[in-house]
């Protein structure tokens, strides 16, 4: 069955991405400065970029809205975070002990992000998962900001930052991703929205 179209284009994305950290890790290579500020490399894209790719899913409907209809609908935080790549302050987000069992979604969008199961305790001061919800779920880029390598995690709906993934996660993923709860709505197994 021929794949959907969006499919298609996370697939291209990561593609891209593969590429581009090619060239920034060659770059960093000779600047010992900025390896030091980087104790954990970004995990290898060729571990990120292999969604599961289900074929009878149904094309994903993006999402698009300009900075000015986001700033009606979140908060100056959830603005800050998602559309403006901004990083909440360790140990202040509300789901930093969140412990009850449901699925995180995309504060903007609504679309499922992760399951509570894949969510532990990783002592970093934000919530922390081993996996997305499924492969088609975030798209990855570079992001060499503030001087560090890191590698962004993005709704692929919406575009909305989300935070970032390092590769000194536990099994069985050996990832961690690095999720604001500013850039999450948690609902319950029953389908209740609960903070
Ligand atoms: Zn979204």
């Amino acid at each position: 069955m021929r794949l959907p179209a969006v499919a298609g284009r996370a697939r291209v994305a990561g593609a891209a991405c593969l590429v581009m950290w090619s060239a920034v890790t060659v770059g960093s290579a000779a600047d010992p400065d900025a390896k030091t500020n980087q104790p954990t490399g970004p995990p290898a894209f060729s571990s990120l970029s292999a969604p599961r790719v289900d074929d009878d899913a149904p094309p994903l409907e993006r999402v698009i809205k300009s900075k000015a209809e986001w700033r009606k609908v979140l908060t100056r935080r959830q603005f800050n975070v998602t559309r403006m790549k901004d990083t909440e302050k360790a140990f202040s987000g509300k789901y930093l002990h969140h412990k009850r069992q449901g699925v995180f979604h995309c504060v903007c969008c609504g679309w499922e992000l992760f399951d509570a199961r894949t969510k532990y305790e990783s002592n970093t001061g934000w919530p922390a998962f081993t996996q997305p919800f499924d492969g088609q779920r975030v798209l990855f880029q570079p992001d060499t900001s503030g001087g560090q390598m890191r590698t962004e995690v993005l709704c692929a709906r919406c575009d909305a930052h989300l935070g970032h993934v390092f590769g000194d996660g536990p099994k069985p993923t050996g990832l961690r991703y690095c999720i604001n709860s500013a850039a999450l709505r948690f609902v319950d197994a029953a389908g209740q929205e609960a903070d």
